[in-house]
């Protein structure tokens, strides 16, 4: 019995069928796909939001995901991110000749799981295989589709004077979890990704409070880099206060074993929330109803200061600049 992934298997051929009935199929069938047509044929009407991301994250299985879970999360929380309702996703998978299938397996089974709570279906995928050498184990793309169903979608141009700023919880779980694994490194307290879909959250959040300026998931470059991106976006300055942004202590712990600021450390669970003050308290209520939101904190403020700038009052009292995340400390984070 084959173990391993062959070339054979990205050939098209009979390998090919055999790994896409026996594999692919078992996981993610569904009508659409079961088709199995060249395209999948969709209903879709009226504004569409479209989202694709490939993941490459090293190691492929960490605490609290895996590569197939982080690349559903990952595409479904952008799709929603816009006002999108996360309906269709497509996967391509690279595979290196020599992959245990039992890896591959593990993987699909996970990313089946977080297709089914997510309330999406994988409708089209393609797979290829790569000599060895050519790629480390595995790279999956997602893109996602689904329609938007509110009248004014979140923007990052949309944040106004007097906003709040909310996050849905701790910040740099993911980052660190993903750091330390590859490292070798434990800490006294496990750290765990927080990879997870936030488009239930979202829709209730958008439903219920149509005010939303901006909704943003701070991925790469954390926090301080999303800041500034919509910072940059509303031509708008953005206050934050270092005290009131969650930080989970095992998180905070490895930052300065490991001298990394949480601030900057990716996330992939979590949402940037900006919206007019008044509605500040009902959108954190709804957030920490969700188990994705339990520790959504007021950190900060938009006003019209310096065009462009985020400032970081600290917890002595101290204010500096936070600019964006200069170079790629991490590679291959998600
Ligand atoms: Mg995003």
């Amino acid at each position: 019995m084959q173990t391993r992934v062959l070339l054979d298997h990205g050939s098209g051929g009979m390998a090919s069928q055999r790994l896409i009935n026996d594999l692919f199929l078992r996981h993610f069938s569904n009508p659409i796909l079961e088709t199995l047509d060249d395209a999948a044929s969709l209903e879709l009407q009226g504004h569409v939001a479209m989202s694709t991301d490939t993941f490459t994250v090293d190691p492929l299985i960490f605490p609290g995901g895996d590569i197939g879970s982080l690349a559903v999360h990952g595409t479904v929380n952008d799709v929603a991110m816009v006002g999108g309702e996360p309906k269709y996703l497509s996967c391509g998978f690279v595979l290196e000749e020599g992959l245990e299938l039992s890896l591959l397996e593990r993987i699909l089974g996970s990313m089946a799981q977080a297709v089914d709570r997510a309330g999406v279906s994988i409708v089209t995928g393609d797979t290829k295989v790569v000599p060895k050498g050519a790629l480390d184990k595995m790279f999956i793309n997602t893109t996602g589709l689904g329609p938007i169903t509110v009248d004014k979608p979140p923007s990052g141009a949309r944040a106004a004077d007097g906003d709040a700023v909310l996050i849905s919880g701790t910040v740099g779980d993911h980052g660190l979890t993903i750091m330390s694994s590859r490292e070798g490194i434990q800490f006294d307290t496990e750290v765990r990704s927080d990879s997870a879909a936030l488009n239930d959250m979202i829709g209730r959040l958008l439903r219920e409070l149509p005010e939303v300026h901006v909704l943003r998931d701070p991925t790469r470059g954390g926090l301080a880099t999303t800041l500034n991106e919509i910072a940059v976006q509303s031509g708008k300055q953005v206050q934050i206060s270092e005290a009131s942004v969650p930080v989970k202590p095992s998180v905070s712990e490895g930052c300065s074993f490991l001298g990394l600021d949480p601030l900057y450390l990716a996330n992939e669970g979590k949402v940037l929330c900006i919206l007019p003050q008044a509605h500040a308290e009902q959108a954190l209520q709804i957030m920490r109803h969700d188990p994705a939101g339990r520790e959504a904190s007021w950190i900060g403020s938009v006003d019209s200061g310096r065009a462009g700038r985020v400032v970081l009052t600290t917890r002595i009292g101290g204010q500096r600049l936070l600019t964006m995340l200069e170079g790629e400390p991490l590679p291959r984070i998600c």
